[in-house]
């Protein structure tokens, strides 16, 4: 094992092995993000539309949900509807990942639900450590 992932995998043991559900239609992304979690030691459930999703809400024991806003069935917003409606589902973190980038876009996002919002492209170097933190803030308000 590099040093490199030696890193990834102490950074992951901090913030604990999560359970993620990616939503996303383009496979390519789907798939890198889907590595670069699992690198970090996370557990990566996929689904690449709002009707795969939504079984997975239910069938899944998940620690955050990271979504893209443009997917088949219904976008984004269709999927957090979908768990707003779920008492179990009360204190899932919700991630937009999203090339969305008109002025007001983040704050509509934030405003109907998403907790935060990474912009494509994904920047590898960046992208566990900011997943990581939402994982921690989701720990602190469960105490
Ligand atoms: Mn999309």
């Amino acid at each position: 094992m590099s040093s490199n992932e030696q890193a990834q995998r102490a950074a992951a043991e901090r913030s604990g092995r999560a359970r993620i559900l990616v939503v996303e239609d383009n496979p390519l992304n789907r798939l890198l993000l889907h590595d670069i979690l699992e690198l970090r030691g996370h557990e990566v459930i996929e689904a690449s539309n709002v009707d795969e999703a939504l079984p997975l809400l239910d069938a899944a024991r998940l620690d955050l949900l990271l979504l893209d806003v443009q997917i088949p069935g219904g976008g984004g917003e269709a999927v957090v509807k979908e768990v707003r409606k779920r008492a179990a589902l009360a204190d899932l973190p919700i991630v937009a990942v999203t090339s969305l980038a008109m002025p007001g876009d983040r704050e509509r996002l934030l405003s109907s639900g998403f907790q935060g919002y990474l912009s494509k492209p994904i920047d590898t170097r960046t992208f566990g450590p900011t997943v990581e933190a939402f994982l921690r803030a989701e720990v602190r308000r469960a105490r």
